[in-house]
Parts: C-alpha cells; structure tokens; sequence
C-alpha cells in the first residue's frame, strides 16, 4: 500500500510502501461523516457507524461577531431542484469550498447561494438566511426562503421561525426573495438586517453584499438588533437559562 501525506503547510510528504492495514484518523476527520464500509464501489452503504462528538465552539468567523461580507454570484450552484441540497451530505459541501475561495478572492469571506434566472437568494455559505425588512406592502417582516428542495432545513432557521412567530410583533414567513427585490427594499431604506442561522453561530450578521459589481451595504446594529435578540433567548434556552418545552435537564 502507496501512502503520502499532504497538508497545507508541509506540502506531499516522502511516499512510503507498506503492508496493506488499516489507517488510523481522528474521529473528527471530515472523510468519516458520511460512510465507513471499507468498498470502493458506489453503492448503498451496507454498514455505518453513528458516533457524537461534543464540544465548545469558538467564534465561527475569524472576525467575531462582526458582520460578514458576502459574494453573490450566479456563477456556482449550490443547490438546484432534483438534487441533494436539503440534506447535509458530503458531496454538497466539496464543490461548495471552491466557490467559497473565490469569494475570498474577491474580499468576501462567504458566498451567497443564488438560485434561477431571477436570482433567488437561497443560503449564506453553510447557514441559513434571514430578512429582517418591511416588506413590498409596508409589512414589517421576517423572512426565509422557503423548503422547496434547495434549501437546507437548518434546526437553528426552524428555532428562529418559532420563537419569532410566538412574539407576534412582526410578520415571520417564509417566501422566495429575490437580490432585486434585496436592492429595491436597501435603494427604499426598507431593510432592517439581514443575517444567517446555523448551530455553530446561531446568528451571523450580513454588514455587505457585492452583486454585479456593486457593494450593497446592510444596515447592522449591534445593539438591539433582532438577530442579537434571537441569539440571546436561543442561547437563554440552550444553556438552560430559560425554561422550555425543547430542552430538558439531565
Ligand atoms: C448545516 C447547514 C445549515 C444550518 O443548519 P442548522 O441545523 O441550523 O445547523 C444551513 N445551511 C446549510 C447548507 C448547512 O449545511
């Protein structure tokens, strides 16, 4: 058996020979989230193993709490109808790092996802995406793209649609958002916030997006903000601090 290590630093390391055997990863290895059985066929697995790692996440983002820059771009796909994209598989998430390098080339740090000819504004890199905006028709609104097979049904956008529905201080929704009804609601000063929900940063705040050239800059409060209040009565009930019907004690 041919073995040569690669890392980004070191670069291939000295190949080495050996007998056939095992190899030896770690359990957070990316590789091993999505199949074991040794068999390099493409088929239904026929063996799987299910194991649950813990640990503390730090800061998602290299630049804290801060908000993120976006790249949108109708050149790469994340997801489209018939596919993969509403479920977290491997092979979602390999072709989605190149995109996301070129976002870096272009001075975002994330890509977001936009869907058909009428750019439909679907996720933010690997989270979902939120609107916090007054609507066409006047409506304060809250809104996410809706479960029609390309989007992701995050935990933390279901949370986020439950808790802001029982406030019943703003219409919560879900519904297609287009980048130009985006660039209307900003040109109109209708846009409140834009953020994305995901389990390792609950909520990320959109400060920017570059579209066609163009860098369309969110509004964003760090104070009262409605993306800091979701974090705060999520992570309230998360670490118990509030009393709710989704956590027990143990
Ligand atoms: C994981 C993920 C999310 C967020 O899902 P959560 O269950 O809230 O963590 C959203 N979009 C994509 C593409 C994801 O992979």
């Amino acid at each position: 058996m041919l073995t040569v290590e690669w890392s980004y630093q070191g670069g291939w390391q000295r190949p080495r020979i050996q007998p056939f055997g095992n190899l030896s990863i770690h359990p957070a290895c990316s590789a091993l989230h999505y199949a074991i059985q040794p068999s390099l066929g493409v088929k239904k697995p026929s063996q799987a193993l299910l194991y649950v790692i813990l640990s503390p996440v730090g800061s998602y983002f290299t630049t804290g709490a801060k908000p993120v820059s976006l790249w949108a771009d109708s050149k790469y796909i994340r997801s489209w109808k018939g596919g993969t994209g509403d479920c977290k598989m491997g092979g979602n998430y390999g072709a989605s790092i190149f995109a996301q390098y070129e976002a870096v080339d272009y001075g975002c740090q994330q890509v977001l996802w936009l869907y058909g000819d009428d750019h439909q504004i679907t996720e933010v890199g690997t989270m979902n995406l939120f609107l916090y905006w007054t609507n066409e028709k006047g409506e304060e609104e809250l809104a996410t793209p809706p479960l029609d097979g390309i989007i992701l049904p995050g935990i933390t956008r279901q949370s986020i649609l439950e808790l802001a529905g029982k406030w019943k201080e703003l219409k919560v929704c879900e519904r297609y958002l287009t980048m130009s009804d985006l660039r209307c609601g900003l040109k109109e000063n209708r846009v409140k916030e834009m953020f994305g929900s995901g389990t390792a940063c609950v909520v990320s705040p959109v400060g920017r997006v570059l579209y066609q050239g163009e860098n369309l800059q969110i509004p964003y409060q760090q104070e009262n903000s409605l993306a800091s209040r979701l974090l705060k009565e999520l992570t309230d009930i998360q670490y118990g601090r509030t009393p709710s019907e989704w956590s027990f004690l143990v």
